[in-house]
């Protein structure tokens, strides 16, 4: 992606798909070519959970069994973390919304922030997804995510920046999987046509065939239109 369309880049980028669609990998990428935060609020989640606070300790149950936590924390993370001032312009929302009250809650906060919204919608077969998902191995400790077949680390198991021992999410597990992935029909698929209804018309990206590198090709392509 070439600095003119890094400088064209949208104000609040959201990242939508299914579980496995490769949001977060998308995001690390769009973070360095955009230079703007990535805001994940399942990594925000796992660090609580790590930390042992009471939040963590309250939304470990759901997390562990693929069901999604409630709006009020959710929103409430996102809400803390874009009115630090390094979100001022702009930034990249990975998982967040998932659902239709916390999209309200988001598309006001955005508003009087005067933040612009763009939807990109990363679209992947399930059986794609849950293959991928079953490869998918995360640095415990700066949250990279590395997939054993089309993107793995360049020491077995390793992570190439700070050399921790990579790690299998609980989440990851294939009945939790398909537990995230039902959560995601019901709960987080109709955004796509409610922000149709907001005039945010997601922007459809192909995210099941090819490396990241080509996607967010095609990712940049959409976004230097805009
Ligand atoms: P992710 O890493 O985005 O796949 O999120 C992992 C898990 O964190 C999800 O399965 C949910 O349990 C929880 N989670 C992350 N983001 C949200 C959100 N916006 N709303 C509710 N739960 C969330």
């Amino acid at each position: 992606m070439n600095e003119e369309t890094a400088s064209k880049a949208p104000t609040a980028l959201i990242l939508f798909g299914p579980p496995g669609s490769g949001k977060g990998t998308q995001a690390k990428l769009l973070r360095e070519a955009l230079q703007v935060p990535h805001i994940s609020t399942g990594d925000m989640l796992r660090e609580r959970i790590a930390l042992g606070d009471p939040l963590g300790r309250q939304v470990q149950g759901l997390m562990q069994a693929g069901r999604l936590v409630p709006d009020e924390v959710a929103n409430r993370l996102v809400d803390e973390r874009i009115a630090r001032p390094d979100c001022a312009s702009g930034f990249i929302l990975d998982g967040y919304p998932r659902t239709i009250p916390q999209a309200e809650v988001l598309g006001r906060r955005l508003e009087e922030y005067g933040f612009e919204m763009v939807v990109i919608h990363l679209k992947v077969d399930y059986t794609i997804i849950i293959k991928r998902i079953a490869g998918r191995r995360q640095c415990p400790v700066c949250g990279t995510l590395y997939s054993l077949n089309s993107n793995p680390p360049k020491s077995e198991n390793v992570c190439d920046h700070d050399g921790a021992t990579l790690v299998i999410r609980e989440d990851d597990q294939e009945d939790v999987i398909r537990e995230r992935l039902e959560a995601y029909d019901r709960q987080t698929r109709p955004l796509l046509e409610f922000f149709a209804g907001a005039g945010f018309s997601p922007r459809e990206v192909d995210a099941g065939l090819d490396g990241p590198e080509a996607i967010l090709a095609r990712i940049g392509g959409l976004l230097g239109k805009g």
